[in-house]
């Protein structure tokens, strides 16, 4: 079971030192985080005392069922009155909302009506609590890597020359479906020098008798997402790419050699960014070393050179180096990394 109420007193705890009396929480893995509820169109807003679930009568009665702690408000006219009656009843005066998910349109309107209240552009309260993975979200993204690896090996095994992207692609989907679980996000199939294109559709390319494919996969199941990248090399390679592949293996290796608690994020892209540096790709390899997984498949926090924040135990994020070279190929190896006590697993090996 899920500890909700634990999650919402770690966020009324960082609403505390940011001087907020209420959060407007409208992203739906952010609900989903901190209600337990999987619905669409509802959001909460929780305030120190009491916790809002805010929704329509579509999803009502599921709500009553399955929330524990929340009042639940039915909105009957628009959801502009019943926050406006709500943020007047809790007497909030500074009320934060996710300033990454609200359309302008709305914040506005809420702004306005809010009045004489505070309405503050507020970036990932709960994202940052996400981060950090309980027990039980762990033993979930188990099962979803563990879903991934057994698609990717039933489906490599009908990889032949001759065998179109979309074809893989299909047989990707049956695969999934057959576990019970969804794709996380479309696969990336990509063969031969398709595979340059970091985020390729697949298309009536056919696997190359001499020559790779980039595999792409993630399985979402009861809620948590996998993500990892394979290459798959047919007959003969040449030198370029087999050297490719050596710089970004070693890339992978040395960033996850770095990954324990405490570590500055920042220096674990660096460290394989400036291998992929040394060796002159620097300028192929344009997108962030990794990225969270979690409740969705992109979460806090970017693996980035730019990300300050240190590593604690309970992340879970991917690490996917590539050099992509265009009309020659690319070569993006993905695993996805546990923070433990003292260093870090490798989930998807
Ligand atoms: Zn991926
Ligand atoms: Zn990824």
């Amino acid at each position: 079971m899920m500890d909700h109420a634990k999650r919402l007193r770690s966020l009324i705890s960082a609403m505390k030192a940011r001087s907020l009396d209420a959060l407007l929480v409208t992203d739906e893995a952010n609900v989903t985080y901190l209600s337990g509820f999987k619905g669409q169109d509802s959001m909460l807003l929780v305030t120190p005392r009491r916790k809002f679930f805010i929704t329509d009568s579509r999803y009502s009665e599921e709500a009553a069922d399955t929330l524990k702690g929340f009042s639940i408000e039915v909105v009957r006219t628009t959801a502009y009155d019943t926050l406006r009656k709500l943020i007047r009843k809790s007497g909030s005066k500074r009320v934060g909302f996710e300033s990454m998910d609200l359309p302008y349109e709305v914040a506005a309107r809420l702004k306005a009506a809010v009045k004489p209240g505070r309405f503050m552009g507020e970036r990932d309260m709960v994202e940052k609590l996400r981060a950090i993975k309980d027990p039980e979200e762990i033993a979930l993204i188990r099962r979803s890597v563990s879903c991934a690896k057994k698609t990717f090996n039933r489906i490599v095994r009908g990889i032949r020359p001759g065998v179109t992207e979309e074809e893989i692609h299909r047989r990707l989907e049956i695969e999934f479906i057959r576990q019970g679980a969804r794709s996380a996000f479309a696969p990336i199939v990509a063969a031969g020098k398709n595979s340059s294109k970091p985020h390729a559709h697949s298309g009536r390319t056919a696997v190359p008798k001499n020559g790779m494919v980039m595999i792409d996969i993630g399985c979402s199941l009861d809620g948590y997402n996998s993500d990892l990248t394979r290459m798959l090399f047919l007959g003969k390679i040449g030198d370029r790419l087999k050297k490719i592949y050596g710089i970004v293996r070693a890339a992978q290796e040395k960033a996850l050699a770095l990954i324990k608690p405490g570590v500055r994020i920042s220096d674990v892209d660096r460290a394989a960014r400036g291998l992929i540096e040394k060796a002159g790709h620097g300028g192929h390899f344009g997108h962030a070393l990794g990225h969270g997984i979690g409740l969705s498949v992109h979460e806090y926090p970017s693996i980035s050179g730019r990300t300050e924040a240190r590593l604690a135990e309970g992340m879970v994020f991917t690490v996917e180096p590539a050099i992509y070279i265009p009309a020659l190929g690319g070569v993006r190896i993905e695993d996805m990394v546990l923070v433990t006590k003292d260093g870090s697993e490798i989930l998807t090996r």
